[in-house]
């Protein structure tokens, strides 16, 4: 399994370091942020080390994955929150600062301090087609 041992997720990972753990099975794991955004932050990593999630095999981000509903369910259920966000970053400029692939579940309720600066922009004439057919051609 992929490990590194200067990453703060693969010491976890490895109980070197502590966590209030949520859920553990083979592949994954989910804990509560040590400085949460809101009560019942919680976090769902890989066990293995993946820096960002496009270096991820398809079948172990699945496997990853498949626990947010009920993860999801649960910390609503436990925090009475109203709604939440699922927040994945990556890369330092996208405001990752743990390099080890992992998701924010972040509780939200109305008045919270939680707040996106969300810059909607325009595309203009051709180039969302044309940005689209350069995605596609890069899919598999
Ligand atoms: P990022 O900005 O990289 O997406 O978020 C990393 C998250 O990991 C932060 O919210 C931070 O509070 C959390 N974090 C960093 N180190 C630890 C730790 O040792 N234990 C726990 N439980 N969370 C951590
Ligand atoms: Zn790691």
């Amino acid at each position: 399994m992929r490990q590194d041992p200067d990453c703060i997720f693969c010491r976890i990972v490895a109980g070197q370091v502590p966590c209030t753990e949520l859920l553990s099975d083979d592949v994954a794991l989910s804990f509560l942020d040590i400085a949460p955004l809101a009560q019942g932050h919680a976090l769902l990593i890989p066990k293995e080390h993946y820096q960002t999630i496009d270096q991820m095999p398809p079948e172990l981000a699945a496997a990853v994955l498949k626990h947010l509903p009920a993860l999801a369910a649960a910390v609503q259920k436990a925090t009475g929150c109203e709604g939440f966000n699922i927040l994945q970053n990556n890369a330092r400029v996208a405001h990752q600062f743990v390099p080890h692939v992992h998701f924010h579940l972040i509780p939200r309720s109305a008045g919270d301090e939680f707040h996106f600066n969300w810059p909607a922009g325009m595309y203009p004439a051709g180039r969302m087609e044309r940005l689209a057919q350069a995605i596609r051609k890069n899919l598999p």
